[in-house]
């Protein structure tokens, strides 16, 4: 007795294949989390993305830039335009001065690099540690 052969799947292939027509594959993106809800339960579709518990879709070309979060002495996130003071005494580098606990420094602007915050006190543009100030 003979078995039929059954034409194996892959025999195929050769067909072209719309990748539009693949379902979505259901993922837990742990690293890529909805931007709208920031739940992790979401869709992969051939070019975007889709939330399941919210519906949001964005595309997967611009994924979420997570915007680097600068903190105080006491965790609390700092934005531009912000007011801090020193928490501490500081000298400054190269000179004999030294900012005294407390004094503010208005609309600061945050910038990358190891001191995180651009500002100017009493006139002079300072670049200062967010370990050392807290928001005022
Ligand atoms: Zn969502």
């Amino acid at each position: 007795m003979t078995v039929p052969q059954q034409p194996l799947p892959c025999s195929r292939t050769w067909e072209p294949v719309n990748l539009a027509e693949f379902p979505p594959l259901r993922i837990l993106a742990m690293s890529n989390p909805c931007p709208a809800c920031t739940l992790e339960d979401v869709l992969s579709h051939l070019d975007h993305w889709e939330c399941v518990t919210c519906g949001h879709e964005w595309s997967k070309e611009a994924a979420p830039v997570t915007a680097r979060v600068v903190k105080d002495a006491h965790g609390n996130p700092l934005a531009d335009g912000d007011t801090v003071a020193l928490i501490k005494d500081l000298k400054l580098r190269g000179s004999s001065q030294v900012l005294k606990q407390g004094t503010k420094a208005k609309n600061i602007r945050l910038v990358d690099g190891d001191h995180e915050i651009d500002c100017k006190i009493e006139g002079s543009p300072m670049a200062l540690k967010a370990c050392f100030v807290k928001k005022a």
